[in-house]
C-alpha cells in the first residue's frame, strides 16, 4: 500500500460545524461564530488547483465533513480528477450507517481518519454526547468489513492525549488492536489558543506525567503489532528508543488548506511553537517543529529540565 506521506496533498477543511463537543476542540465555539461552509465551487476549483500542483491526494477534514450534503460529490469529483487517495477526516457519526459507508466506498472513498479519544462511555464524556462510543464501535467495524475486502482501504486512528485520559489510554488502545489499524496517531494536547490559562491548565497534562503511560502503550503497541506514531511532543523528552514513533508521524508532509470564512493558509504555518537556546544545537533542529507555544507558556520550567541533547 503507498503512503500518502511520500506524496503531497491537500486537506480541505470544509466549516467548523459539527455534531460533539469535544471538551479540548481547538476550534472552540467557532461554529456558532462562523456558519458558512465552503460552496461547492470553491472546492472544486480547490481540487482542480491542487491536482495541478501536483497534489495527489486530498483529506476533507474540520468541523465533521460528514455533516456538508455535498461531501458524496466532492469525493466523485476529486476521482473524476484523478486523486490517487481520498480520505475524510471524521467523528465518525454517519459511518455508523452502512449504505453511507458503502456509498462513500463506491464513489473512490480511499480512507477514513477516525477521532477516538477514550474507551467506552468516557468517550461520551469527552465528546459531550451521549451513546458517541456505541456509535464509533458500529462505525470502525463497518470500516473493519470493508477493509476485510480490499485491504487497500485505509484505516486511521487520531487520539488526543490530555489530563482526563492519559492515565487510562492503553484500554483504549487495547481495544484498537482489533482491528485493521493502518496507523494510531496520538496527539498531544496543545494549540489551544482559543482557550484561558486556566482553561489550558485543566486540560493540558506535563510531559513528566504523561511519559510513563506514552511509553507503556508504545510498549504494548509494539507487542500486540498496533502501529502508533505520536505527534506534537518534542525528541528531547523522550527516550532514544522511541525516537521512530515520531519520526514516521504524518504531520508537516503536506500541504493542507485551512479554509474558514476569513481566511485561508497553509496548516503548517497556523503552528505556533517555541525555539529555545537548546535547539539551535539540537541534531533534531529542521526534523522537530519544538515545543508547541501554550505548552511551553504553561510548563516552560519543567519542560526545559527534560531537555538532554
Ligand atoms: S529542536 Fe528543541 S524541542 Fe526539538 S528535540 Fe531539539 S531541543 Fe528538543
Amino acid at each position: 500500500m503507498e503512503d500518502i506521506k511520500d506524496l503531497e496533498g491537500l486537506e480541505i477543511f470544509l466549516w467548523y460545524a459539527c455534531n460533539v463537543r469535544c471538551v479540548f476542540c481547538y476550534q472552540k465555539d467557532l461554529r456558532f461564530k462562523y456558519k458558512n461552509n465552503l460552496t461547492q465551487s470553491e472546492v472544486e476549483t480547490l481540487l482542480r488547483d491542487g491536482f495541478e500542483q501536483w497534489k495527489r491526494f486530498v483529506i476533507f477534514a474540520w468541523g465533521e465533513p460528514t455533516l456538508d450534503k455535498n461531501l458524496p460529490h466532492y469525493i466523485s469529483f476529486a476521482k473524476s480528477q484523478w486523486y490517487k487517495h481520498i480520505r475524510i477526516h471524521t467523528n465518525w457519526f454517519r459511518l455508523k450507517d452502512t449504505s453511507y459507508v458503502s456509498d462513500l466506498y463506491e464513489r473512490w472513498l480511499t480512507g477514513v481518519i477516525f477521532s477516538f479519544h477514550w474507551y467506552g462511555k468516557l468517550h461520551d464524556d469527552i465528546t459531550q454526547s451521549p451513546s458517541s462510543f456505541a456509535n464509533l464501535d458500529a462505525a470502525i467495524r463497518n470500516v473493519d468489513d470493508i477493509i476485510s475486502q480490499d485491504t487497500t482501504f485505509v484505516l486511521d486512528v487520531n487520539t488526543v492525549l490530555y489530563k482526563w485520559n492519559y492515565r487510562e489510554l492503553l484500554k483504549l488502545f487495547l481495544y484498537l488492536g482489533k482491528f485493521k489499524i493502518t496507523r494510531c496517531q496520538l496527539n498531544y494536547c496543545s494549540s489551544l489558543e482559543l482557550f484561558t490559562n486556566s482553561e489550558k491548565k485543566d486540560l493540558m497534562v506535563e510531559y513528566k506525567d504523561s511519559l510513563p503511560y506514552i511509553k507503556k502503550i508504545l510498549y504494548i503497541s509494539k507487542k500486540i503489532k498496533l502501529k502508533v506514531v505520536i505527534d506534537n511532543i518534542p525528541y528531547c523528552v523522550i527516550e532514544e528508543t522511541y525516537y521512530p514513533f515520531i519520526k514516521d508521524n504524518i504531520k508537516n508532509d503536506r500541504v493542507s488548506h485551512l479554509v474558514t470564512w476569513e481566511k485561508r493558509d497553509d496548516y503548517a504555518a497556523t503552528y505556533d511553537s517555541v525555539q529555545t537556546e537548546t535547539c539551535k544545537d539540537c541534531i533534531f533542529s529542521g526534523k522537530c517543529m519544538w515545543i508547541p507555544r501554550d505548552y511551553y507558556e504553561l510548563f516552560w520550567d519543567s519542560c526545559l529540565k527534560t531537555l538532554h541533547v
